[in-house]
């Protein structure tokens, strides 16, 4: 298998047959595993092989196949899929952190991101200082000898800045820190984190993995020692563990991920272009677009934008009007569905956050975020510049 592209690793990557042979994966959709002997369950207990299970929230043969599918397609040795990407989060930090640790985070954050960085670990005595991300010299200036890890979204949610992942790595490194990208808007298609340094990669697989808007999942990836090692023991013992039946749904999403991701991204393009200094908006952000300040960067770190952008109209009452005027455009939270959809931050996913970090972040009251879908894009347009006519 290592020698399959990545394409063929999506579609073949880690699969377990029955004793049927069947082509579509299992579900097994059990939560335990029956010995042969009472001397058996002993010894998988003592220690479990590459292919036996003991109990589904440590471990299942259709969790395993997402597992194994998606580290081969991440080019990462391991895996560990969790319930959500909150838990992937959740468990790739507090599983390595304890009392006294300290960590530095970029500021731009989802803001369940912000809550685990900001509220969880300082709760249990991390100290975390924050920086703007896409500035090196905050990030080496805050960088200690004693730092334990760094932690950032590699594409910032929902002001899409761009962070140097190579060039973080390089400062984390030479302290030792570890590396932790939430890499959830560069999507697994376009991720080369490990290469550029990243120790440990986290996804919510709700987003483009899933991409079909069914279920919520996460995955954790790093070097077999991290996510055996370190990653597992917190997650099988605090309960993160992803149900079978979801990691079904992921793993069937992994086969058409590519395919899916590559012409959602071609359309933001198509849209960001043709957005770019319509008069009905003060900003586009995209980092596909030859305007925004880490174009270059992300040229270099994905080869792409992303499959979100996001426009600023200028006012929330002109952003409510335009998302109550879009058609085919859906409002919801999600994002990298087959469904276009669009959000207004500022009174939803980031509401939370106080009026000044709003500010600092840019995160305005008049800025929309689109997902966009797998419609057809001069739909899209249209739908986007109908719903601009009526702000
Ligand atoms: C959605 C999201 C998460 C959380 O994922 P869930 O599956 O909703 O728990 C974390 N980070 C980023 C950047 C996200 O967009």
């Amino acid at each position: 298998m290592s020698e399959w592209s990545k394409r063929t690793k999506a579609v073949h990557g880690g699969v377990r047959r029955s004793q049927y042979n069947e082509v579509s994966e299992a579900i097994f959709m059990t939560q335990g595993f029956v010995y042969e002997s009472a001397e058996q369950a002993e010894a998988r207990f003592q220690k479990a092989g590459e292919d036996e299970f003991i109990y589904a929230r440590y471990g299942n043969p259709t969790v395993r196949m997402f597992e194994d599918r998606i580290a081969a397609f991440e080019g990462a040795e391991d895996a560990f899929a969790t319930a959500s990407g909150m838990a992937a989060v959740n468990g790739a930090l507090v599983s390595m952190l304890k009392a006294g640790d300290h960590v530095v985070s970029a500021r731009a954050l989802f803001g369940s991101c912000l809550y685990i960085l900001e509220e969880v670990l300082t709760r249990y005595g991390v100290e975390v200082t924050f920086v703007d991300g896409t500035d090196l010299t905050q990030w080496d200036a805050a960088i200690r000898p004693d730092t334990k890890a760094v932690f950032f979204e590699s594409i910032s949610n929902p002001t899409l800045e761009v962070i140097d992942i190579a060039g973080v790595s390089k400062l984390a490194h030479a302290v030792g820190a570890t590396v932790v990208v939430d890499n959830v808007f560069s999507t697994p298609v376009y991720s080369n984190a490990i290469a550029l340094g990243a120790d440990v990669v986290v996804y919510s697989a709700t987003k483009h993995i899933d991409g079909q808007g069914r279920a919520l999942g996460g995955v954790v990836l790093g070097t077999k020692e991290f996510i055996r090692g370190v990653a597992e023991p917190y997650l099988k013992h605090t309960g993160g563990a992803l149900s079978p039946f979801s990691a079904w749904l992921m793993l069937k999403g992994m086969e058409t991920l590519e395919l899916r991701v590559k012409a959602q991204a071609e359309s933001a393009q198509k849209l960001a272009e043709a957005l770019d200094g319509h008069p009905a908006l003060s900003r586009v952000l995209y980092p596909g677009l030859k305007s925004h300040p880490q174009y270059e960067l992300c040229q270099a770190q994905m080869g792409a934008g992303g499959t979100v952008l996001s426009i600023d109209v200028g006012s929330q009452e002109r952003a409510f009007k335009f998302l109550n005027a879009l058609d085919i455009i859906l409002i919801s939270n999600n994002l990298g569905d087959a469904k276009s959809i669009a959000t207004h931050p500022a009174t939803t996913t980031h509401q939370r956050l106080p009026d000044a970090q709003k500010e600092a972040l840019g995160l305005t009251s008049g800025l929309v975020r689109i997902s966009i879908g797998l419609e057809d894009s001069d739909d899209l347009l249209k739908d986007i510049e109908n719903a601009l006519s009526c702000v």
